[in-house]
């Protein structure tokens, strides 16, 4: 195999695959790969049950079964009154991950520039690069991580065709206020660029804050792609059924790469998603407190064991700083952690290039409140706290 495409040949395995398989060599309690222990609703899985004995089970209709993309303006009207229209607005795509590679390849081409907020989610880059755009970054700088209109003016050129935005931000937990969204609008109204919204945690979000789709922004409905995840908002992060909504324009040419990227997904697993956006949104509202009490337990407790907790305004995530614990570097220190301590993390520097932090780790909380304890517990007792 004498010549792979470099991009992927020089690309390390995902970290959430590699700190699961470590999890599990070493009996670790796993607070790093991003998916909760409980499933969604029974329901929702009934439907989608029924569906797979009952049919139909050939191919769905490219853009997506047609109650699905319903539902899913149907989510957008009730929740943030967007006018999406089901023939015209929506693709179902094969997860979120999906919905992000389709938004990027139909939208950045060769030569073009495509901008990530760091710290940034992993698969955003290599797609990027792999379509041939160059990559350019704004870097976050903790504790506040806010984002800067001028830091993103700045970085943002007549070529960059396509703005990465992550809000509730994996793995900071950021979620972008109006003002700084609205910096982002006045970047982008001036810009040739338009913004795939990374919303996936858009339901996973805080104590009473609401989140704001950039699309809902004056100028921005024709400058913005929403992707979605079921896997998020209902526990069923197996399932893989995502979506990109926007403006018909967009919609059409995702859809191009959406064709030749998988076609389509299962239709009983969307049928199942469909019953899940009219039926079960108590369901995801609920987990969103759920989550926010798991965040509250470790943020009271890491700060006992020597560790620097940041704000966490949604997500399933928490981050923290070790230096009150190790000189060393996250990866080695969450390596070492796995081993010795039996807990699971994700080094924040791999959501990082160039000269990162590298003194971050990522707890995912969205996890039963045992294995929460569980892990507290391990973390207590190999800093021996409480030993006096
Ligand atoms: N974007 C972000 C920020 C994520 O954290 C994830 C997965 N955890 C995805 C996209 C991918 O979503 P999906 O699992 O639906 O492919
Ligand atoms: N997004 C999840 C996380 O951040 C992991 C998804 C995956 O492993 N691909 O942990």
């Amino acid at each position: 195999m004498p010549f792979p495409n470099p991009i992927f040949n020089d690309l390390p395995t995902t970290i959430f695959t590699v700190m699961s398989a470590q999890a599990i060599e070493h009996g670790a309690v796993n607070l790093g790969q991003g998916f909760p222990d409980e499933d969604g609703p029974p329901s929702i899985r009934e439907a989608a049950a029924e569906a797979l004995i009952g049919g139909p089970n050939q191919y769905a209709p490219m853009r997506g079964m047609p109650q699905l993309r319903q539902a899913i303006c149907n989510h957008a009207r009730r929740f943030y009154d967007i006018p999406f229209h089901a023939d015209e607005n929506v693709v179902v795509t094969s997860g979120g991950t999906e919905a992000l590679t389709a938004s990027i390849m139909a939208l950045a081409g060769q030569g073009s520039e495509v901008v990530l907020i760091e710290p940034a989610y992993d698969s955003y880059r290599p797609i990027a690069e792999a379509v041939g755009a160059r990559v350019k970054t704004v870097k976050l700088m903790p504790p506040d991580w806010r984002l800067q209109e001028d830091a993103l003016a700045q970085a943002v050129t007549p070529d960059t065709r396509v703005l990465m935005l992550n809000t509730p931000l994996n793995p900071i937990g950021r979620a972008f206020s109006r003002e700084e969204l609205e910096g982002v609008a006045r970047v982008l109204a001036h810009s040739n660029a338009v913004a795939v919204c990374d919303e996936v945690y858009e339901h996973l979000i805080f104590d009473e804050r609401q989140h704001i789709p950039l699309i809902t922004l004056p100028g921005m409905a024709e400058r913005v792609v929403r992707v979605g995840s079921a896997g998020k908002m209902f526990s069923l992060t197996g399932w893989k059924i995502g979506w990109v909504t926007g403006s018909k324009v967009l919609i059409d040419v995702i859809a191009k790469a959406h064709q030749f990227i998988t076609f389509t997904s299962s239709p009983a697993l969307q049928l199942g998603v469909a019953y899940a956006l009219e039926h079960e949104m108590d369901f995801t509202l609920g987990l969103t407190k759920a989550l926010q009490a798991n965040r509250d337990l470790l943020a009271e407790r890491l700060p006992r064991i020597g560790f620097d907790v940041l704000p966490c305004e949604g997500s399933y995530f928490l981050t923290a700083g070790i230096r009150g614990l190790t000189n060393e570097s996250d990866r080695a220190y969450c390596e070492r952690l796995v081993r010795e301590a039996g807990v699971a993390l994700i080094p924040l520097s791999v959501f990082f290039s160039g000269e990162e932090p590298d003194h971050l780790v990522r707890f995912a909380f969205c996890k039963k409140r045992d294995l929460l304890e569980q892990a507290l517990a391990r973390l207590e007792r190999h800093f021996r706290v409480g030993d006096g």
